[in-house]
């Protein structure tokens, strides 16, 4: 690993930060994105160059590829703040699941969340059986437990379906793979599920629930 300047707080794995600043740091990000005013970025020789010689994200994010939903624009954050995966319906599939432990325990982000949204295009697939060539088809298998879930619930059924996607890959990332059921056991990192809504830009928080809370954080 490396280990970074450890003058610059922004230059040490997870930036220095606990979990529990990782996630303020998320929300205050956003609380600037609802109020449009987002932060100056800083993209001086300088601080590209510091760029080139490493990253130091603090938090991964397992998010949809709906052009709507970009992380670093909702929460606000910097080049190289979040190691972000997307991929459409935010579904664990192998690749994904291997970025983000690599994320956990090479680069020691404090905080996974997964990021669902309204009028999830694939969620509505998935929930209107759409049969499609390729690889959409594993993509939409991916989501069906989800939908299934989400009918014994009140509707609208399509917001049900997205909340339970996000809740069973927050609880199946740390199922299927060992590195992050560690971490999270072991206090070192923390997983939360939400939901941007498109029309408001609002973001709800799923589930602040955090099993690894009286662990000692390393
Ligand atoms: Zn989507």
């Amino acid at each position: 690993m490396n280990t970074g300047n450890s003058n610059d707080p922004r230059r040490t794995p997870g930036q220095g930060l606990t979990k529990e600043e990782a996630l303020r740091r998320i929300l205050e990000g956003h609380w600037r994105y609802l109020e449009n005013r987002r932060t100056q970025k800083d993209v001086t020789p300088q601080r590209l160059q510091e760029h080139a010689e490493g990253q130091y994200p603090f938090a991964a994010i397992l998010g949809c590829a709906d052009s709507r939903v970009s992380p670093e624009l909702i929460f606000d954050q910097d080049q190289g703040d979040l190691f972000v995966v997307r991929v459409a319906g935010n579904i664990l599939g192998a690749g994904g699941l291997g970025s983000i432990e690599y994320a956990v325990d090479q680069l020691a982000v404090r905080l996974i969340l997964v990021f669902g949204h309204e009028q999830c295009g694939a969620v509505r697939a998935a929930i209107d059986h759409v049969t499609a060539p390729g690889a959409i088809g594993f993509l939409l298998g991916e989501l069906a437990e989800a939908v299934d879930v989400a009918r014994s619930l009140p509707p609208p059924l399509l917001d049900r379906a997205v909340e339970a996607n996000v809740r069973r890959v927050t609880q199946l990332l740390p199922q299927r793979s060992e590195v992050i059921g560690r971490a999270v056991a072991e206090g070192r990192v923390r997983i939360v599920g939400a939901v941007y809504r498109l029309g408001s830009g609002d973001v709800d928080i799923l589930d602040l629930r955090d099993p690894g809370a009286n662990a000692q954080a390393q």
